[in-house]
């Protein structure tokens, strides 16, 4: 039986890391550090996670501010808007709200926001970082998996990994990150052939694709560490993940649930990313 990482446990840790942290630069009479969240209409789920985002701020002690910008709004209005935080001495990250609506270049605002308060690290600056192995800053959801697999103890080093999903946010650069580890990393995606006996000769699992239960317990090797990045909603209404969580329990070493894995590591990685830009700015 698998030991189950506690993200909500871990998230906490880090989130309390946080909150000292800036605890600290209060104490020393330094501003607070400032988050800027941009939300483009009002996509029911979009506006969930900036309500998260936002209470997250708030607890961790740090500045945030809120932009809500109309689903209709222009190419040139949500730049201008970007291009003002990005000049605001009392914000050290950016983070414009995905996906956004069709008639505007998401890659583009990317490309727009400064890449030292890109905390979201979607910028190509960021991303190139990471694939050359220099500092710059992560991509949340991957880079809370690497703090969940070192607050078990698990080393990387060695290991053979096996990311399913190839996306800018997850899969890509999760895989950067398994590299950086020196982990063997192979990436799997939708035109993959034998998948399955590829993932099934895994020492650590990370799906990252967005279907429900696609990991079943027969593509999973005894022993292995499975984490389980996808959050699905069922029919039911029920969150689940992309790993067939009881059947693969069974063969794993450690696994994530869902909910309560991977998902609360996103937005303290996203407050610890705040915080480094913080500091880094040291003004
Ligand atoms: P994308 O849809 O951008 O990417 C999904 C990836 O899965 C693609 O690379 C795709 O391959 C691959 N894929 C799809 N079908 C198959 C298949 N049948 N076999 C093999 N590979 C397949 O999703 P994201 O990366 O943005 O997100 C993945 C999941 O993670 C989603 O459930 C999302 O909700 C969740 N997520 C969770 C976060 C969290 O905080 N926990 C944060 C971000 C995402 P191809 O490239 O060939 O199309």
């Amino acid at each position: 039986m698998a030991t189950k990482i506690d993200g909500k446990r871990i998230a906490a840790e880090v989130r309390e890391r946080v909150r000292q942290g800036v605890a600290e630069l209060s104490e020393q009479g330094q501003r607070a550090p400032g988050l800027a969240v941009v939300l483009v209409g009002e996509d029911p789920a979009s506006q969930v996670y900036v309500r998260n985002k936002t209470k997250a701020c708030e607890k961790a002690g740090m500045v945030h501010k809120q932009l809500n910008l109309e689903a209709s709004c222009s190419q040139e209005t949500l730049l201008s808007v970007i291009d003002d935080l990005n000049k605001d001495e009392s914000i050290d990250g950016i983070l414009v709200q995905l996906p956004l609506p069709g008639h505007l270049d998401a890659d583009l605002v990317i490309q727009n926001i400064r890449p030292d308060k890109d905390v979201d690290g979607f910028h190509p600056v960021n991303m190139g970082n990471l694939a050359l192995g220099k500092q710059g800053f992560v991509p949340c959801t991957p880079l809370g998996v690497i703090e969940m697999l070192k607050s078990e103890g698990i080393s990387l080093e060695g290991k053979s990994m096996v990311v399913v999903g190839r996306s800018n946010i997850v899969g890509k650069p999760m895989a950067l990150l398994g590299i950086a580890a020196s982990a063997t990393v192979t990436v799997c995606h939708s035109r993959t052939q034998n998948l399955k006996s590829t993932v099934a000769a895994a020492d650590i699992v990370v799906a990252a694709i967005g279907r429900p239960n696609f990991i079943t317990a027969d593509m999973v090797k005894e022993g292995a560490i499975v984490i389980d990045v996808g959050i699905n909603r069922l029919d039911t209404g029920k969150l689940c993940g992309d790993v067939d969580y009881d059947a693969v329990e069974a063969k794993a070493s450690f696994i994530t649930p869902v909910p309560g894995g991977v998902g609360p590591m996103t937005i303290a990685m996203l407050l610890n990313n705040t915080l480094r830009s913080r500091q880094l700015r040291g003004c």
